[in-house]
């Protein structure tokens, strides 16, 4: 048998020094990344990556952190990318969050002492029920956790401990990214592909471990202005044309019972009006279109268009323009042109001991943008739950073997042929 000695702080110790980082992004910032506190907490992780002496480790002028684990083997194998982002959602404060440890999880619901209108339950909480004896790590019911992704950031960070104090290890080069801002939508807006060096990447992004998501929906946004003619209200009988009112009729002729947010699930896509802005001489609406296949995306999109120029038919002094604009594609599409990423993670969710199973995101992920900037990249889970929300939860137990599935993703990589 042999006896594993740890050295220095395990994962969620690591994981909870990170959270009390306070690492929020912002929306509609001039600045990337758009916040300066995401590139305080890199030029630590830096530190730290030079400490454990990965090659290279620096941060850029965009806050991309980077760093190299030069191979111990000489035959090639490809060189394998590991990414989680630093940042935490705009939706919920992430200063001085106060994570607090339930040892031996017994079942019971958890109220958080900080807010106890925040309670964590089991009945609402299916994976939890799986955690009975483990070590749950919350927040305090004030902000969110940040397991969303400190956690991944942990996790790689401890893969990387691990790799350097296991030397008998065997494995090839490993790069390591840590990124801002995922969580306002540009994540890997300037990230340098070449420059990272990785043929492959994994994003630690996902929640329940075993996990491999490997599609995303593809995504456009649709932006539709009507125009009307303004006129004196009290001189315009014949001539005013209010375009509030085209545009109203015509959100009116959307689909209600389905197509939409709030009536689809699973496969399912949907055209989302989410805001609109104007007055009588010219209204605009804004959409996202989501599906996961994109012949299907085309069909909403032009539905939408089939439904302006009908509204506008009944408006005959109103017109319209319709524009399109492509927001990322389903990364499925380019990892079925490479099985072996996905398959080689569903074999080490597998030596961890877990039942790997892939899944769908109903949403975008850095990977997908990354796949299509020529970097295959799934997303594995890093045990996050609740993530944006101040019930926000992971175990501690999961940390450990999400770190442990990276490590052995490593092993695979390292026995592949040349
Ligand atoms: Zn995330």
């Amino acid at each position: 048998m042999v006896l594993v000695v740890e050295i220095g702080e395990t994962v969620a110790e690591r994981f909870l020094r990170y959270v009390k980082c306070d690492t929020q992004s912002a929306e509609k910032s001039e600045t990337y990344p758009s916040t300066g506190k995401q590139k305080e907490f890199g030029r630590k992780l830096v530190e730290e990556l030079q400490e454990l002496g990965l090659e290279g480790a620096s941060i850029d002028e965009y806050g991309y952190v980077m760093a190299t684990l030069p191979a111990n083997i000489r035959r090639a194998v490809p060189v394998i990318g590991f990414m989680a982002h630093m940042d935490t959602s705009p939706a919920l404060s992430g200063k001085d969050v106060k994570p607090l440890i339930h040892e031996s999880y017994a079942g019971a619901d958890i109220v958080l002492p900080g807010d106890n209108t925040q309670i964590l339950r089991r009945s609402e909480n299916p994976e939890l029920s799986k955690k009975i004896g483990e070590g749950i790590i919350t927040g305090d019911g004030t902000t969110l956790l940040g397991a969303d992704d400190k956690a991944g950031v942990a996790e790689i960070m401890d893969m990387a401990h691990f790799l350097v104090n296991n030397p008998e290890v065997h494995h090839g080069t490993i790069k390591v990214a840590f990124t801002p801002d995922e969580e306002v939508g540009s994540g890997v807006e300037h990230f340098d592909v070449q420059k990272f060096g990785a043929e492959y990447a994994y994003t630690m992004d996902g929640e329940t471990l075993g996990d491999v998501e490997n599609e995303t929906f593809s995504a456009d946004s649709v932006h539709v202005t009507f125009r009307g003619i303004s006129f004196h209200p009290g001189y315009a009988k014949g001539r005013l044309v209010n375009s509030i009112k085209v545009a109203s009729a015509f959100v009116n002729k959307l689909p209600k019972e389905r197509m939409s947010p709030e009536t689809t699930e699973e496969l399912e896509g949907y055209v989302h009006p989410y805001l609109v802005e104007g007055g009588v001489e010219s209204t605009s609406v804004q959409f996202i279109v989501r599906d996961f296949d994109d012949d299907e995306l085309k069909k909403k999109e032009e539905m939408l268009r089939g439904l302006v120029e009908e509204t506008v038919r009944s408006y005959p002094k109103s017109n319209f323009t319709f524009e399109v604009e492509e927001t990322y594609r389903n990364m499925k599409r380019v990892l079925d042109k490479h099985p072996q990423v996905v398959e080689k993670a569903m074999d080490a969710i597998g030596m961890t001991g877990l039942q790997p199973r892939l899944g769908r995101i109903r949403g975008g992920t850095d990977g997908a943008r990354l796949c299509y900037m020529g970097l295959p990249t799934p997303n594995l889970a890093s045990g996050q739950h609740n993530f944006h929300s101040k019930l926000e939860w992971i175990s501690i137990q999961d940390m450990k073997k999400a770190s442990e599935v990276i490590v052995n993703l490593v092993k695979v990589w390292a026995m592949s042929p040349e």
